[in-house]
């Protein structure tokens, strides 16, 4: 039976050549194919410096150790996103707080972000990290606005949304990830996102010192640069200057990165002219999907329905080889958050989500024919 999955890579030719090509030159690791992917990725995105790491994951890690999280800390996500996006605070001793989704969008919920904020003490949360879900962007000038007035920083989690646009109220499009309203933003190149590099991740900012920081600390906190050294022993001299980790992306997966990119946007409009096909076949069942607003480019990392019987509909679609999927449980009612004090209850709207949604295939090789079985399949199941 063909298995068709809710999301997979495409990698052509092109692409074998670029990694086979770095395999026999002198660089396997963070060499010359790490920058030039780095500055395609930057000048893609339309932000000042781009930082290459080894997974999605490192690159919220870094983002938060660059904005300062310590013990205590507190920091606020969405409880409808991939566990990492909370994680990351964790991580460096602080503590995360989960504000509701709106039920519409499916994105972390202004109002009440503003009214979370507003209800404590000035300095009582450090920063935010909203995340751009399914690949639709959160509204970054709204967001800053709130941030602004409160002296919070903010990370966008835009692993779903490379590509992904909105337009400010002064008329100017922004792209996810661009840095104009965020601190920084930071991408993954996991198989399933939009862009393979079997493993990989970035951050992209507008500013120096955040850049900096993260080159820094994704190799051990070693420097070689005599400007930033005390010393100067000899050619072979470094000095560790902070607790840093190893989290470089490879050369090889650079090269793979760099001919990805150059697909992105093909990919972009393939996954569009799907949603279009699933919008317009479903008119009629009832099923709820993301709100988009007007003046938003939608990046289609995933594509949800929101059904009844969602658990008889994802058995019955297994059965037929269609491998749909669950974004998210929420993460607020996850076992290492529970003991925390997250209950049940701590974000409706997310929690009542969960119980109908359903990622169905979305990925830019999906034909026409496959799409259709996959309508096919979940019409006659409601029939
Ligand atoms: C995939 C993903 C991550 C983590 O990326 P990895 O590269 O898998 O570490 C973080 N946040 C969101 C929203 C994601 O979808």
């Amino acid at each position: 039976m063909k298995i068709i999955p809710y999301g997979r890579q495409s990698i052509d030719q092109e692409d074998i050549n670029a990694i086979n090509e770095v395999l026999v030159s002198d660089y396997l690791t963070q060499g010359p194919l790490v920058e030039k992917f780095e500055s395609d990725f930057a000048a893609y995105i339309g932000c000042k410096h781009a930082v290459a790491v080894s997974n999605g994951t490192a690159a919220l890690h870094l983002s938060a150790l660059a904005l300062g999280v310590q013990k205590g800390d507190r920091v606020i996500t969405s409880p409808i996103t991939f566990s990492a996006s909370a994680n990351c605070v964790e991580y460096c001793g602080g503590e995360i707080d989960f504000c509701d989704i709106d039920p519409q969008t499916y994105l972390i919920d202004l109002d009440k972000l503003a009214t979370m904020i507003e209800s404590k003490p000035k300095g009582y949360y450090k920063g935010i990290i909203p995340v751009d879900f399914c690949g639709l962007s959160v509204d970054l000038e709204r967001i800053s606005n709130i941030a602004r007035q409160h002296n919070l920083w903010i990370i966008e989690d835009a692993c779903h949304a490379p590509g992904a646009k909105f337009q400010d109220t002064s008329g100017n499009w922004h792209m996810a990830g661009d840095g104009h309203y965020s601190d920084c933003s930071i991408f993954s190149f996991h198989p399933v996102k939009h862009i393979a590099c079997g493993e990989g991740g970035m951050v992209t900012t507008n500013n120096d010192e955040i850049a900096e920081r993260i080159r820094l600390l994704r190799t051990h906190g070693i420097s070689k640069d005599p400007k930033q050294l005390d010393k100067h022993d000899g050619g072979w001299y470094y000095q560790m200057l902070e607790l840093g980790y190893n989290y470089r992306l490879t050369d090889f997966q650079s090269a793979l990165g760099v001919t990805q990119l150059k697909k992105l946007d093909s990919s972009l409009e393939k996954r569009n002219e799907i949603a279009r096909i699933y919008d317009s076949s479903f008119k009629g069942l009832g099923f709820k999907k993301q709100f988009i607003p007007e003046n938003y480019f939608h990046a289609y990392h995933l594509y949800v329905i929101e059904v009844p019987q969602r658990k008889a509909l994802y058995d019955h679609l297994r059965l037929h080889g269609i491998y749909a999927q669950v974004h998210y449980i929420p993460v607020h009612t996850m076992p290492y958050y529970s003991a925390k004090g997250w209950k049940e209850g701590d974000a409706p709207n997310a929690e009542k989500y969960y119980t109908q949604c359903l990622s169905i295939p979305m990925f830019p090789t999906l034909d026409r024919e496959d799409q259709a079985f996959i309508i096919d399949r979940i019409k006659s199941f409601y029939a």
